[in-house]
């Protein structure tokens, strides 16, 4: 069904349309997290050839009066830190593009696994997790035969030495330590999630942190209280739309191009007509939902 969508949208031309005009003078943010090292050369060479591909940072600056944004102006980004990211980086380094990679702090560098993708079982229960206060989610985990702090057998996320090799030419920032659902989180936790993830990899790795991309996209007025009080300049949503040089920064809007696994898909993605459509029907996937903070 999806399928026969992407194509009705890029042959009729209704995608390309958006593209030129209503997208034309935006910045779009767009989400990645898990693609094979053959769809990201592909998706990512597309991006190349049809956007003005730019930095977080560009952008940023660009809202301080600093330098002036192109045209069709797209921030490429990564959430999570997952192992398979390590394959980007000769594609990253050939296009000479910047990418901005999300890093869950106390996962990185360990064999600790992202809980929604633990096991089968879990994967099955990933939305009615989410939707548990934090402490509950985390009980319901443990009879799961997951735990945080626990180490496997096998890697999900990025290494130590896949950071240090990378981190000239990618842009790593913060996304918590373990991926919580901030909003279901307490005070504490959400604090200790959001300043000690920003200090883990500043001192781990050099980094400088200025941006935090909210898990799963939820956040609550709370959390974003407390990432300006941790340094943060800006905070990613998933909330669909695109973003100007007046946008809240803590409310940076961004489409989930969900690792596209075509041109078509990823045409129509790019575009934001589709997160948009999506949104009308009142279907969105990610984002603020305030009625469960
Ligand atoms: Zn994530």
């Amino acid at each position: 069904m999806n399928g026969l969508i992407y194509k009705v949208l890029r042959y009729t031309g209704i995608a390309w349309l958006w593209r030129e005009i209503v997208q034309r003078n935006k910045v779009t943010f767009l989400l990645f997290h898990d693609m094979s090292a053959d769809d990201a050369k592909r998706n990512l060479n597309y991006l190349n050839r049809h956007y003005h591909i730019i930095g977080l940072n560009d952008y940023l600056e660009a809202v301080r009066g600093v330098g002036k944004l192109p045209n069709k102006a797209v921030v490429i980004t990564f959430d999570d830190g997952h192992l398979s990211n390590y394959k980007l980086y000769p594609i990253i380094e050939q296009l000479g593009i910047p990418v901005t990679i999300f890093l869950c702090s106390s996962i990185v560098g360990t064999n600790r696994h992202f809980w929604f993708r633990h096991s089968e079982a879990v994967k099955r229960d990933v939305e009615a997790l989410k939707s548990m206060n934090n402490s509950e989610r985390l009980q319901k985990l443990q009879t799961m035969g997951f735990s945080q702090e626990q180490e496997f057998e096998d890697r999900q996320a990025l290494s130590c030495k896949e950071i240090e090799e990378m981190k000239s030419k990618v842009d790593f920032q913060s996304h918590s330590c373990y991926h919580p659902i901030l909003p279901k989180c307490d005070d504490v936790t959400s604090r200790e999630e959001i300043v000690v993830s920003k200090q883990q990899l500043e001192s781990s790795f050099g980094l400088d942190i200025y941006a935090l991309s909210y898990p799963n996209g939820d956040y609550s007025d709370r959390d974003i209280r407390v990432a300006k009080e941790a340094g943060y300049q800006c905070g990613i949503t998933v909330d669909s739309g695109y973003n100007n040089l007046h946008s809240d920064l803590f409310r940076l809007k961004r489409f989930s191009v969900n690792d596209a696994k075509s041109i078509t898909e990823l045409m129509v993605k790019a575009s934001g007509i589709y997160a948009l459509i999506k949104h009308r029907l009142h279907k969105p996937s990610y984002g603020y939902k305030p009625s469960k903070s």
